[in-house]
């Protein structure tokens, strides 16, 4: 772990969060759990080192939104922070919206398409998976 490169947190302010070190890859995942969880069409994530993530404000809430995901997010205004799954245990993705500079982390593909909604039209040449792809979020 060296010094936090990346800040972020919640809408409120009450979650706070730092990285350390550089993202493994960002992508973009339109499953319909990640719709459900955010109430948007999709969810830019970046995966990192799971021991890169720390709160260094608040607690946030934590919802297993399926038998081997856990989904973190501000038990007061609702923010959407992080998921870790049991199948990559290594490893966290926090929501890239959520950072103090969202512009800094470009997601490179996108995954669960199948599931994209139709009348979002995304005009980019990323690689496109219908599913969770060779070996990204599940
Ligand atoms: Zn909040
Ligand atoms: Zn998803």
């Amino acid at each position: 772990m060296g010094d936090p490169i990346l800040s972020g947190g919640c809408l409120c302010g009450a979650v706070r969060y730092s990285v350390s070190g550089r993202p493994v890859d960002c992508g973009y995942c339109h499953c319909r759990i990640c719709q459900r969880a955010s109430g948007a069409p999709l969810v830019a994530w970046a995966t990192v080192p799971a021991e890169c993530l720390t709160i260094t404000a608040g607690v946030p809430q934590a919802y297993a939104s399926s038998a081997h995901a856990l989904r973190q997010f501000c038990a007061r205004c609702g923010t959407p922070i992080s998921f870790r799954s049991q199948r990559s245990p290594t490893h966290v993705d926090i929501t890239i919206a959520s950072l103090d500079d969202p512009s800094s982390l470009p997601p490179q593909y996108h995954i669960w398409t199948m599931s994209q909604v139709p009348w979002l039209k995304v005009d980019d040449h990323l690689p496109r998976h219908a599913d969770g792809g060779p070996d990204r979020l599940t």
